[in-house]
């Protein structure tokens, strides 16, 4: 069993059968999350004998790693792990910025942020750092939704993960992150697979991670983002979470929609964007719409427009970024120039739009680049 799948109150249970004092399982939990232990004998506050046990009864990390690769300005940096039952699945940590420029002043920014109350939108300004350390993260074993651009879609679909091998993902890095005395800013659940898909495991870990007693991961600083399951997307919004939403749109009209991307066959635009209306409706939290930029095919100045059409209204932005290369598809990625024009025919539209810089494209670790033999 995987220690990281069970909730404290499951560790309790277990110890209690064992004859164990309550207290154990909160130190255990406390181990796990706030000292980041990753294997029994760090447990140093349990007797030996319990630590025994539970390295006899329980799989302290679901995985091995089997490569790993850095990105050459050593900013990326993208596992490859073997789960137990031999599938493949990749998680990438990515560093903005210096943590000790942060005690620099100057280097710890205010910015106006735009929220919704009750059909008023009004400026908040919040603070915030340049540094991140951001982790995307994989939530299945390939995936079933075939986008034709993107290399986990080309792929397949494998299996679903346990909530614990999503919580592991992110405790691997916040254990690596540790030792350089830094800590995990930002989890985005962008890695190989469909997170709605996953749907009860993927809200399982991240209630995990969010555990007050817990790793205390602030739901606000967690984006899934989703290939737009309708449904699902409202089920989201009624659980009222303060997780960040984003969609994969990347086509303004259906049929162009459908050439690319096969789930717009089950939810059309119109059934996605209704489902984030709702959302919005129900959290007053904005939306990401996510746009890959390929050449000639959904970069235009007149898609733009029509993108702003459909959006009109929304509390929303677009994050457009174009296409990183895959072996399977050979669409281009729009260049610098149109992907400007593309941005300001949106915003002159009245749609925010901010082009999202490549990452760790030498190491095939940018976005839609994640599958298991890529390597
Ligand atoms: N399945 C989810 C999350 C994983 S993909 C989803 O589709 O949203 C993360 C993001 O990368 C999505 O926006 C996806 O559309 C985008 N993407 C996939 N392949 C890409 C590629 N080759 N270039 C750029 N972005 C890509
Ligand atoms: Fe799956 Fe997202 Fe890739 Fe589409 S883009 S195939 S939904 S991982």
């Amino acid at each position: 069993m995987l220690l990281y799948d069970l909730e404290l109150p499951d560790i309790e249970s277990l110890l209690k059968e064992w004859n164990e004092p309550a207290y154990r399982a909160r130190q255990i939990w406390q181990g796990l999350y706030q000292h980041l232990y990753s294997s029994p004998e760090q447990f140093s506050n349990i007797p030996s004998a319990l630590r025994e046990k539970l390295g006899g009864e329980f799989i302290f990390m679901p995985f091995s790693v089997k490569t790993y690769r850095e990105s050459s300005d050593k900013s990326t940096r993208k596992t490859l792990f073997q789960l137990a039952d031999g599938n493949l699945v990749e998680a990438v940590l990515m560093r903005y910025g210096d943590p000790a420029d942060d005690h620099k002043t100057g280097n710890i920014q205010s910015v106006k942020r735009k929220t919704q109350t009750g059909g008023q939108i009004t400026d908040y300004e919040s603070r915030i750092t340049k540094t991140r350390r951001t982790l995307c993260i994989s939530t299945q074993a390939g995936c079933a939704m075939g986008c034709v651009f993107c290399a986990t879609g080309q792929m397949g679909f494998k299996r679903n993960l346990s909530s614990g091998e999503i919580v592991a993902q992110v405790m691997y890095y916040a254990q690596m992150l540790k030792v350089q005395n830094e800590t995990v800013s930002n989890i985005v659940f962008m890695g190989m697979g469909e997170p709605f898909h996953n749907y009860e495991n993927v809200m399982a870990a991240i209630d995990r991670l969010n555990a007050a007693d817990g790793f205390k991961f602030g739901a606000r600083r967690i984006t899934i983002s989703t290939v737009g399951l309708a449904m699902q997307i409202r089920r989201f919004a009624d659980e009222q979470r303060q997780v960040n939403l984003a969609i994969s749109l990347h086509a303004a009209d259906d049929d162009e929609r459908l050439a690319i991307m096969p789930v717009n066959k089950r939810y059309k635009i119109e059934d996605v964007i209704e489902a984030c209306k709702y959302y919005i409706e129900k959290t007053h939290r904005r939306v990401t719409f996510e746009w890959a930029l390929i050449n000639g095919v959904n970069d235009t100045p007149e898609t733009a427009q029509k993108l702003a059409a459909r959006l009109k209204g929304l509390l929303c932005h677009v994050n457009a970024i174009p296409l990183n290369p895959t072996q399977g598809y050979d669409g281009e990625a729009t260049d610098r120039g149109r992907a400007q024009a593309f941005k300001e025919a949106l915003e002159k539209a009245g749609i925010p739009c901010t082009i999202r810089m490549r990452r760790g494209i030498d190491i095939n670790a940018g976005c839609g680049q994640l599958a298991a033999y890529a390597g």
